[in-house]
């Protein structure tokens, strides 16, 4: 049986499902997708479920916006007399919510049929869970109703940037028998869930010093887990969004800024001693304050929250742990010079250049399967000829990016064909690939530490 047909029969136990406060905050919204949005909640949930809807103004252009629609039923407007950033307005909401269940939705959604229900009964059943609906996409052109997989789920590399993977083999299967069930998610996208209002209390709602957008469902994501909660997407309940290019409003401060010092907040706060996989990704966050996170880390602490490493390994062990796999990370050197992207990226080719010892374009990773690497890019035999370029590809761990040290001398050979890497002609074709000659300095490389 399709599976809409499966959650359409399911009944819902109406009298002990809890009503709920929908807390909705906006900066400069468009009126018409603000508007798209409290409809599709007035009009697709059950009345009795809907105790208010709470929308935060973050202090908009135009306080209009927000006052016209104050007159219609349910609907309260707070305004934020400056910018506040959607983590403080939420809380704003959610402090002043009088129902028992907090529901956060983006002003640009639409609620679709009994989408509530499987929430508030999720949580009903236990209010340590926090779950989302299956996030539906409203065109960014069109403004069409597009339905999304339900096969998904949300996680993240070691860049800290929140990404939607496909669910395991065996998910899939045990979803196929029932694909009403709940899927647990590492990681939420962050803009609509719906949280017990008790439990976001004490979980210490959101973290206050984080600014306009980003890194915050991240935040809340670790502290669930490792606070003893657990995050789930619930099939049965869909939602559109419009999923922008863009942000439609300003950073103040800077986007990559904001939101490399809210990431780092979280970093700091809960990922121990894994933080330095995310600094090793994103080396220029290291250079980004990120406050105080005093109060944070006192909250981690009385909530006995549990360990990073815990939650690697019962929540999202399929994220690859770096250090596992990588044997050295540093230079590749040659007396003063060091092997160096010369800024080039995918397909470019690689050269001598004098050290700096700052990371950056000169920071290579050995792997113990053979890949030399700088973040996602792999030295790779564009093909098997003498003299012949090397350049940078995507890492596949194919054949043509395997390479091996020989000792003495510190070659670097080819796994398949006998040619090392070389830089007798780096000034005019970067590194190349020659045949292999212990006797050549031009193929002897120094690994060392950058800092
Ligand atoms: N938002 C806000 N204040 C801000 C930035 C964003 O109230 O300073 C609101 C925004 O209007 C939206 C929600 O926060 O309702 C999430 O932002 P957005 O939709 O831009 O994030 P995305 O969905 O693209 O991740
Ligand atoms: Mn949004």
């Amino acid at each position: 049986m399709p599976f809409f047909f499966r959650c359409r029969r399911k009944k819902w136990d109406y009298a002990n499902l809890p009503a709920t406060s929908v807390i909705i905050t906006f900066h400069n919204e468009a009126r018409s997708t603000l508007l798209r949005t409290v409809v599709s909640v007035l009009n697709r949930s059950p009345e009795h479920l809907i105790k208010e809807i709470i929308l935060v103004d973050d202090f908009s252009d135009n306080p209009r916006d927000g006052e016209e629609l104050s007159k219609i039923q349910k609907i309260r407007v707070i305004r934020n007399d400056k910018r506040e950033g959607l983590m403080r307005s939420r809380v704003k909401g959610a402090d002043a919510a009088k129902a028992s269940v907090l529901t956060f939705l983006d002003s640009h959604c639409e609620c679709n049929v009994n989408w509530l229900e499987p929430l508030l009964e999720r949580v009903a059943l236990d209010p340590t869970r926090v779950v989302c609906p299956v996030i539906d996409v409203i065109s960014m052109d069109t403004f069409q109703y597009i339905g999304a997989s339900a096969d998904l789920r949300g996680g993240f590399d070691w860049n800290l940037v929140f990404k939607w993977e496909y669910l395991s083999y065996a998910e899939r299967e045990s979803r196929h028998r029932d694909p009403t069930q709940a899927i647990r998610t590492p990681m939420i996208a962050g803009g609509l869930f719906v949280i017990d209002k008790k439990y976001f209390d004490k979980l210490g709602k959101y973290d206050m010093q984080m600014d306009v957008w980003g890194g915050e469902n991240l935040e809340i994501s670790f502290r669930v887990w490792q606070c003893g909660g657990s995050l789930e997407i619930i099939p049965c309940s869909r939602v559109g969004h419009v999923f922008r290019k863009r942000h439609p409003y300003t950073f103040p401060g800077g986007s990559g800024n904001v939101f490399a010092k809210n990431t780092r907040r979280a970093a700091e706060v809960w990922m121990d001693e894994y933080k330095h996989f995310y600094y090793a990704s994103v080396p220029l966050a290291k250079n980004i304050p990120y406050g105080d996170i005093s109060e944070r880390l006192k909250l981690r602490n009385e909530l006995q929250c549990k360990p990073f490493k815990w939650y690697l390994q019962n929540v999202y062990p399929e994220l690859a742990i770096p250090h596992s796999t990588t044997s050295h990370t540093g230079e590749l050197r040659q007396g003063i010079f060091c092997l160096d992207t010369m800024g080039h990226l995918l397909d470019g080719y690689v050269a001598l250049y004098q050290c700096h010892h700052t990371g950056g374009n000169q920071e290579w990773s050995l792997t113990s399967t053979g890949l030399i690497k700088h973040h996602d890019l792999c030295l790779t035999l564009p093909n098997y000829m003498k003299g012949v370029q090397i350049v940078m590809r995507i890492c596949d761990g194919s054949e043509s990016q395997k390479w091996h040290r020989i000792e003495p001398g510190g070659l670097l050979r080819h796994s398949k064909y006998p040619v090392c890497l070389d830089s007798r002609s780096t000034d005019i074709r970067g590194i190349t690939a020659e045949r292999c000659s212990s006797a050549s300095d031009s193929q002897k490389w120094q690994l060392t530490n950058s800092s």
